[in-house]
């Protein structure tokens, strides 16, 4: 069996994981004791640093929350860079900036290791079922050569373009997925305080005009259900809409929309913290609307 490294074995990285172990013997390794657990339960090599991992393998995949973590995992004490090997792969999953993705990559240049980013959009159920979106920065030759890997992770790997892409293009979705979800809420508030049912009106908005993700999923299948749990925190939201502001701004182009919906957001941080999951802003759009939108 070919070996692979996951580091960061948390909600998104734990389904992704699983994906892998099934074909290939795991070199772990996560700060969480738990999260690391679930794996070695499951027959892979717990490491006690990322050094340890990269001494074990060629490819190391990487899901960690931000790109500063990620550039401490590399180059850090302990890091990755202290014992990767020549021609190594580190392919960052991460939501990262795209700034410190290209800066790390360069400073890994010299040494002949290669560093991708591949950040996912689809959350732990479509890594579950296999068909999460993966969208790969580098070179077309880099892509080549993680692709059939990337294969057992899920069948919608795409080829984004040069080293960072992958970031912005993660980074303009997650923002894209904010606004929605802000407009979704506010309209579907709207409707329930003018005596509409919310699951007729998702429910029929989805085969209409307005359809988007959260008339799909986050509405029926986190808030109108009642579960209240997407596995996604209101704080990991902030850094990537975050990391689309920085875009913007480095870029001079203005996003109201987007702006707008941070502050929104916010209003959910000030309220539930930011480790609270992101079904939490429903509970925020009931307070500003007085309509109850869950059952
Ligand atoms: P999480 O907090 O659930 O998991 C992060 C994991 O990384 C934890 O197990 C933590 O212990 C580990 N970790 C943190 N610092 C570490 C370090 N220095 N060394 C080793 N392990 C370390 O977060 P998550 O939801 O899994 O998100 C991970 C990344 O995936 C983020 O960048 C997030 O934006 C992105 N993402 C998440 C989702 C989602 O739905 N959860 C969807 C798409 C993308």
């Amino acid at each position: 069996m070919d070996k692979i490294g996951f580091i960061g074995l948390g909600n998104m990285g734990r389904p992704l994981a699983d994906r892998l172990i099934k074909n290939y013997q795991l070199y772990a390794f996560d700060l969480n004791k738990n999260n690391l657990q679930y794996f070695t339960n499951k027959g892979a090599v717990a490491c006690s640093s990322p050094s340890e991992v990269a001494s074990n393998v060629k490819y190391i995949f990487l899901c960690l929350p931000t790109s500063k973590i990620v550039e401490a995992v590399v180059n850090g004490d302990n890091g990755l860079t202290v014992s990767a090997k020549r021609g190594a792969y580190i392919i960052d999953m991460t939501t990262g900036e795209p700034e410190i993705t290209r800066k790390i990559s360069n400073s890994l240049e010299e040494k002949e290791i290669n560093f991708i980013d591949a950040p996912v959009s689809g959350g732990p159920k479509g890594a579950h079922q296999g068909n999460i979106a993966v969208m790969v920065g580098g070179t077309e030759s880099q892509f080549a050569e993680i692709k059939p890997i990337m294969d057992d992770i899920s069948s919608n790997i795409f080829y984004a373009g040069k080293i960072g892409s992958g970031h912005s293009i993660k980074a303009g979705n997650n923002l894209l997925n904010l606004i929605c979800r802000m407009a979704t809420f506010e309209i579907i508030s709207l409707l329930v305080k003018d005596g509409v049912d919310p699951k007729k009106a998702v429910e029929i908005i989805q085969k209409s005009s307005g359809r988007n993700y959260a008339t799909e999923i986050t509405l029926p299948d986190n808030i109108l259900s009642g579960k209240m749990i997407q596995g996604f925190s209101a704080g990991l939201m902030k850094k990537d809409a975050g990391v689309a502001t920085k875009i913007a701004n480095l870029n001079q182009v203005e996003i109201p929309l987007g702006k707008l919906s941070q502050e929104l957001l916010q209003n959910t941080i000030d309220e539930f913290g930011e480790d609270a999951d992101m079904s939490n802003v429903a509970l925020t759009f009931e307070k500003l609307s007085g309509a109850k939108i869950r059952p």
